[in-house]
This record gives C-alpha cells, structure tokens and sequence, in this order.
C-alpha cells in the first residue's frame, strides 16, 4: 500500500463506455470528448455516465467490504471451532462492516448533480 494517497490534477478523462483515454475537442464552441476508439461524447453525457460508473464502482467496493466481513466472519467461526484465537478475524469483519457504511452512507447522500437527478441507484432496499 502507498504511503499515501494524492490528489493531483487528472492528466485525462476516461472514457466512460470504455475506460480509454479522453481527448477534448471543441466543435462549433462546444466542448465535448473523444476516446481512441471513437467513442464521442459532450460533456454533459460523460458527466451523467462519469456519475453512474462512480455509483457502480462505490457499490462495488462496497459489496466487496461486505463479503470481506462475511469470509472473516466464517474464518473467525472455523478459528471459534478449533479453539484458536478469533479476535484479529472478528476485529477485521467489524472493520469492514464499519467501512461498507461509509460507502453506503456516500451512495446514499445527495450529490450535487448540475444537470438535473441522475441516480442510477436502485431507490429500494437501502
Ligand atoms: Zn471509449
């Protein structure tokens, strides 16, 4: 793991159909991306699609924060039955649990959105 973490200035934007880099073009005064493959947004429908893939990647990382809890939890149980120490598996499943809300909690938080709602989320179940 890195010592840290930065936030610099992105060097370019993915593209959201692809993942491939953006190159910016103004077309008529109007902004808009073009990926390498040919991909061509404006910028209104890679804000909205950049959106939704950052919902899709916070509910990934939380889904996977729940099943670390999940297989700590089962791998603290199988230590409970072998009478071997389950605390640093149990502290693990209550830390991503603990973490899995944060994300949870940012999904389910209003977002600025400047051109009007667009959660994909589903709105059920939260
Ligand atoms: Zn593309």
């Amino acid at each position: 793991m890195p010592d840290g973490y930065v936030l610099d200035k992105p060097f370019s934007l993915s593209c959201p159909e692809c993942g491939g880099v953006l190159r910016e073009e103004h077309r008529a005064g109007i902004r808009q991306f073009r990926c390498h493959i040919g991909h061509v947004l404006s910028a209104e429908t890679t804000l909205v699609a950049q959106f939704a893939h950052l919902e899709k990647k916070l509910a990934g990382a939380m889904a996977l924060l729940n099943e670390r809890a999940e297989l700590c939890q089962r791998m603290a149980e199988d230590a409970r039955n072998r009478k071997d120490g389950t605390s640093e598996f149990e502290a693990a499943a209550r830390e991503a649990l603990a973490r899995a809300e944060i994300i949870k909690k940012l999904l389910e938080s209003e977002w600025v959105q400047p051109l009007g709602e667009v959660r994909t989320q589903p709105a059920a179940g939260r």
